[in-house]
C-alpha cells in the first residue's frame, strides 16, 4: 500500500473534499505526515445517504456472508500492520511498544471477535404464557419470540488517541449486527482510518456499508450526526462534545452510544501491595502519555502509607523515559498536539496555585520539538481543586490523602465522571464491598488491565450505554417482540 488516500471514502468511491485539504502533524517531530480530506457538510450527508441506501442489502445479507467480510477485515489489517504501525505512530505520537502491541492487533482481535459473535442467533425464544381472556382478545397460550433487529445506520464518531482501536470498537459490531455505518475519525490522525477504508474495499465491504469523510472542523461530524439518514451515534470523546451531540440526538429520538470522559480514582487501602499500586497508578505515565480515559489520575492513599507511596510514584515516574516514540526505549511520548499540552500545561499551573504541590516533573521536557509533558505528579491536592475534578488527559496524577473507608468513598464519587476506578488492598473480600459503593461502571481490584469480554462504558457523565463483548454487539441493535397464539 503506498500513501493513504486523500480522498473521503462514500459509496465504495473515492470522492475528492470540497474544502480541500489540511495538514497531519506529527506529534514528535511536528512535521506535517500527510494531507487529510476536508469534507463538506453536504459530503458527511451524503456519506449517510450511501449508509442508508446500503443497508437494506447489508441487513438482510447472510450472517455467514457477515461474518466472513469482518474476518476478510481482520485478515487484511494483519496483513498490512507493518504499513499501519508507521502511520499510526507518526500520526498519533505512540510509542512503539503502543503501537506495535496495541493500536493495530486490538483492532484486528475485535473485527476476529465481531465475525464470530456476527454468527450468533439473533432470536432469543421465550415460554408460552397462559393469557386470560380480556375485552381486548380472547384468553389462551400466547407464544412469544424476541428478535434482535439491526438499528439502521450509525455514525461513528472517534476521539484521537485509538484511532484504529476505537473505530474497530464501533464498526465490527455495528456490522456484525447489520447495521451500515459512517466513520467521523478526530481531525488529528484520520490518515490511518483512510486506510482503513481502502483495506475494507480490498476485503470486499460491499459499497456504502462503511463510509469515511473527514475534516479539520467539528462541521463534517456536526452534519453528519444530524443528518436525518443517521438512526444512531456511537460517539466516543469528551464529555463537552459528548452533551452537544446529545442535545442533537435528542431532537430526532436517534439512538446513543456514549463513551464520554473520565477521571478514574485509584484507591490504596492500609493493607495495599505499595509496589504494585505505585506500578498500576504509574500506567498514567507509562501507558500513552496518560491520553487514556480509564487511566488511574488520582491516587486516593490512606494517610498512613502516604508518603511511601508517594516515594514509590516518584522512583517510578524516574524510570519514564520520555523521548522520541520511534526509540524502543522511549516510555513517555508526546501529546497529540500543542493545544492538548497547553490545556495540560494550564490545569498544572491552576493545581499549583491552588495550592498543590509538584512532587515530580510538571515542565517540557528538554526535546527540541515535540508536544512533550514530563510525567508530573501533584501532592497536596484537595477533592474540590479543579486538578482533582477535571480530565487532564495527559501525563499526570494528583494524590489525595484520606483517613478511612467512607472519606475515599465519597472522594472517589465526588466527580462528575464514573468510567473506571480502581482498587488496591491484600483484602479482596474487603475491596469487593467497596466496589459496590463506586458510582462507577468499572472497577480494577489489585490490577490495571482490562477484560475485554466484559461490558464497557460509564455511569454519570462518563456515557450511556455499553460496549465491548457481547455488549457492543447489543448496543447496535433494536429487540422486536413477536407474539402468537399458541
Ligand atoms: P473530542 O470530544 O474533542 O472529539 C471526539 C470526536 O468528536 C472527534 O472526532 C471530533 O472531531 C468530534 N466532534 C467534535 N465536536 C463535534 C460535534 N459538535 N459534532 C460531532 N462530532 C464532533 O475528544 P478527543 O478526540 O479530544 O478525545 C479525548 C476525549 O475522549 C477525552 O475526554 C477522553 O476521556 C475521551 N475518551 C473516552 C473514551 C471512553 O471509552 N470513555 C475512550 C477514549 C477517549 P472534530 O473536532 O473535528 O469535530
Amino acid at each position: 500500500m503506498g500513501v493513504p488516500s486523500s480522498r473521503i471514502y462514500v459509496g465504495g468511491e473515492w470522492v475528492e473534499p470540497a474544502g480541500g485539504h489540511y495538514g497531519v502533524i506529527n506529534p514528535a517531530t511536528e512535521q506535517v505526515v500527510g494531507e487529510a480530506p476536508e469534507a463538506s457538510a453536504a459530503q458527511a450527508e451524503q456519506a449517510a445517504a450511501a449508509a442508508r441506501a446500503a443497508f437494506d442489502g447489508w441487513a438482510s445479507a447472510s450472517q455467514a456472508h457477515r461474518s466472513e467480510v469482518l474476518a476478510k477485515v481482520g485478515d487484511l489489517l494483519t496483513k498490512y500492520n507493518d504499513d499501519l504501525v508507521p502511520l499510526v505512530q507518526a500520526e498519533t505520537g505512540a510509542t512503539m511498544r503502543v503501537a506495535s502491541t496495541m493500536q493495530v492487533p486490538v483492532a484486528v482481535e475485535r473485527f476476529q471477535r465481531y465475525a464470530r459473535h456476527a454468527m450468533e442467533s439473533r432470536l432469543v425464544p421465550l415460554p408460552p404464557q397462559a393469557i386470560d381472556a380480556t375485552p381486548l382478545a380472547p384468553g389462551g397460550l400466547v407464544g412469544a419470540v424476541i428478535r434482535r433487529a439491526p438499528v439502521g445506520v450509525v455514525a461513528c464518531v472517534t476521539p484521537y488517541n485509538f484511532p484504529l482501536v476505537n473505530m474497530a470498537g464501533k464498526v465490527a459490531p455495528a456490522l456484525a449486527m447489520g447495521n451500515t455505518v459512517v466513520i467521523k475519525p478526530a481531525p488529528q490522525d484520520p490518515l490511518q482510518v483512510l486506510r482503513f477504508a481502502e483495506i475494507a474495499h480490498e476485503a470486499g465491504v460491499p459499497a456504502g456499508v462503511i463510509n469515511v469523510v473527514t475534516g479539520s472542523t467539528s462541521d463534517t461530524g456536526a452534519a453528519l450526526v444530524a443528518s436525518p439518514d443517521v438512526d444512531m451515534i456511537s460517539f466516543t470523546g469528551s464529555t463537552a462534545v459528548g452533551r452537544r451531540i446529545g442535545e442533537v440526538a435528542g431532537r430526532d429520538i436517534k439512538r446513543q452510544l456514549m463513551e464520554l470522559g473520565g477521571k478514574g480514582a485509584a484507591m490504596v487501602l492500609e493493607d495495599a501491595d505499595l509496589d504494585k499500586a505505585a506500578a498500576g497508578i504509574g500506567s498514567t505515565w507509562a501507558f500513552h502519555s496518560g491520553q487514556i480515559c480509564t487511566a488511574p489520575t488520582r491516587a486516593l492513599v490512606h494517610r498512613s502509607v502516604h508518603d511511601q507511596l508517594v516515594e514509590k510514584l516518584v522512583a517510578y515516574a524516574g524510570f519514564c523515559k520520555v523521548g522520541d516514540p520511534l526509540d524502543a526505549s522511549t516510555v513517555v511520548g508526546p501529546l497529540i498536539s500543542a493545544a492538548q499540552r497547553a490545556r495540560v500545561e494550564e490545569l498544572l499551573a491552576e493545581g499549583v496555585a491552588a495550592g498543590a504541590t509538584v512532587a515530580v516533573g510538571g515542565q517540557r521536557p528538554a526535546m527540541e520539538r515535540g508536544f512533550y509533558v514530563e510525567p508530573t505528579l501533584l501532592t497536596g491536592v484537595r477533592p474540590d481543586m479543579t486538578v482533582a475534578q477535571e480530565e487532564f488527559f495527559g501525563p499526570v496524577v494528583v494524590v489525595l490523602p484520606f483517613d478511612d473507608e467512607d472519606e475515599a468513598v465519597a472522594i472517589a464519587n465526588g466527580t462528575p465522571f464514573g468510567l473506571y476506578d480502581y482498587l488496591f488492598s491484600q483484602d479482596t473480600a474487603r475491596a469487593y464491598r467497596v466496589a459496590a459503593r463506586l458510582r462507577t461502571g468499572n472497577v480494577g481490584v489489585n490490577t490495571v488491565a482490562r477484560n475485554h469480554e466484559t461490558p464497557f462504558g460509564g455511569f454519570k457523565h462518563s456515557g450511556i450505554g455499553r460496549d465491548c463483548g457481547v455488549f457492543a454487539l447489543h448496543a447496535y441493535s433494536e429487540l422486536q417482540s413477536v407474539v402468537w397464539p399458541g
